[in-house]
């Protein structure tokens, strides 16, 4: 079976079974198989009395699975750590995306490759450019680098 890689966005905004948020973007890293580089994970503070602090990070996976089959095995993650469904955009103690995919890009119901919002997502990029600086995004041919400094220009970061 020919190996293929992702690139795996994680983020986590909520204490779960594993700890801190940091705590379960670690936890989830052990679960995702076949990992040859993680990201430092990047901590943002909360920003008012109500709002948590989130942890994102990036990881490329060598797996054989084709993306629907690798987006069941994320979820599959995300459940077990607690996450419920239909906590879009919410509090959520573990959010697996897929980001890219060596194979190029895919579209299948409920699944679209490249991830569709991480073109514009610093919390996405800035971990990522961290590992795949030369991955370029099937699409258009742009690197990753080439993306992160953009979402810099458009929203400096503190
Ligand atoms: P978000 O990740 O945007 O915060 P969710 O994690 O709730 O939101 O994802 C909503 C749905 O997006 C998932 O159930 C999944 O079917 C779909 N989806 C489409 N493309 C992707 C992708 N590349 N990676 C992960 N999920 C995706
Ligand atoms: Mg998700």
């Amino acid at each position: 079976m020919t190996t293929t890689s992702y690139a795996i966005a994680l983020g986590s905004n909520r204490p779960g079974r594993h700890g801190s948020p940091r705590a379960e973007i670690r936890a989830a890293l052990a679960e995702l198989g076949d990992v040859r580089a993680v990201s430092p994970i990047i901590v943002t503070a909360p920003v008012g009395p109500s709002i948590r602090a989130f942890a994102n990070a990036a990881a490329l996976v060598d797996s054989p699975l084709d993306p629907p089959a690798m987006l069941a095995r994320l979820k599959a993650i995300e459940r077990a750590f607690g996450r419920r469904r239909g906590q879009r955009w919410g509090a959520r103690v573990i959010d697996l995306d897929i980001v890219l995919w060596s194979g190029g890009a895919w579209r299948s119901p409920g699944l679209v490759v490249p991830h569709i919002a991480y073109a514009a997502r610093a919390f996405v990029l800035h971990p990522l450019a961290a590992i795949a600086a030369d991955w370029r995004d099937p699409r258009d041919g742009r690197r990753v680098r080439h993306l992160r400094h953009g979402v810099d220009r458009r929203r400096p970061r503190p």
